[in-house]
């Protein structure tokens, strides 16, 4: 069974400026809050993961191929731990962070993400674009707070000038999330950039502007003056594709002894999907079917 989540919510594909900048502008408030519920994210996580899901599902909405996906890695060595996130060509997105119910105080009115996530560390992105190796990308932590780890990877990494803002607010559940990428395309003027950089002031709180004004609003509000031309708006949730049958291969991958292994001794096996919080069970007889297929041969690896 596929855990798909119903609750949409919307990204605009745009071009800026007569086409020297695209932007992507994300409301994320439904996929936020459905990764707080899956994973019981405390208030300072459910900002950290949420602000991490909305860039990413932005990167996903970048990729070209239908199978094409990325991962991004942020490890702060804060409280937080390791923040993992995969993003589709649909711009769908899962992801999960190590230590969901940890929370750090305040910042005056401000969750402290920078200080949960820590920033003595790397942001990592593997691209999987269907080639024979990955595209790894990898840039230092700028201050944890996400936004500006990722405006240094775009920059830096993919050499791309990139203005990022991502925002999460959040009491008992989210209120509301969303962030806008802009960046400037090869051949941007000079005039063009300053346009985008005055700007920059102005798209700090976006989840407070789509809070008050809502997708649509925001994109009047916040783009009109930089001559939006909309490409297209693309449906955005949280989805995990995990199934039985996958973790059923990867079990498989353990080998004939580790699987015998686990019938002798616990007589079943128990896989859990990060991603999605699901718990699945082996019984005796599946793990038998399963070290029956290895010695039949049936152990390759195939794409589904
Ligand atoms: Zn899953």
């Amino acid at each position: 069974m596929q855990k798909d989540y119903l609750r949409l919510n919307n990204m605009y594909r745009l071009t800026l400026l007569g086409g020297e900048a695209r932007a992507f502008l994300l409301e994320s408030t439904q996929m936020v809050e459905q990764a707080r519920r899956i994973h019981s994210l405390s208030k300072t996580a459910t900002a950290a993961l949420g602000r991490t899901l909305s860039v990413t599902s932005i990167m996903g909405a970048m990729l070209k191929g239908e199978k094409e996906s990325v991962t991004c890695r942020i490890d702060g060595k804060g409280p937080g731990g390791l923040i993992m996130t995969v993003g589709k060509s649909d711009a769908s997105v899962k992801g999960f962070v190590a230590h969901p119910f940890e929370d750090v105080p305040r910042r005056g009115e401000k969750l402290d993400v920078g200080a949960y996530v820590g920033k003595e560390g790397m942001l990592t992105v593997i691209k999987d674009l269907n080639m024979r190796e990955p595209y790894v990308g990898q840039t230092p932590l700028v201050s944890g707070e996400i936004g500006e780890d990722f405006a240094l990877y775009f920059t830096s990494s993919e050499q791309t000038p990139s203005l990022v803002s991502v925002g999460v607010l959040v009491a008992e559940k989210v209120l509301s999330a969303g962030a806008l990428v802009i960046q400037m395309l090869p051949g941007a003027s000079s005039a063009a950039i300053a346009s985008v950089e005055n700007s920059a002031g102005m798209f700090m709180d976006i989840s407070k502007s789509l809070l008050k004004d809502g997708l649509d609003g925001t994109l009047e509000q916040l783009l009109s003056h930089l001559e939006p031309e909309v490409l297209d708006k693309l449906p955005v949730r949280y989805r995990c594709d995990c199934s039985k049958e996958r973790m059923e291969r990867a079990l498989m991958l353990l080998g004939e002894k580790e699987l015998t292994d686990l019938l002798n001794e616990r007589h079943g096996a128990e896989m859990h999907c990060n991603f999605c919080n699901t718990k699945r069970t082996f019984s005796e007889s599946e793990l038998i079917r399963l070290i029956d297929k290895i010695k039949n041969g049936d152990n390759e690896q195939r794409t589904s």
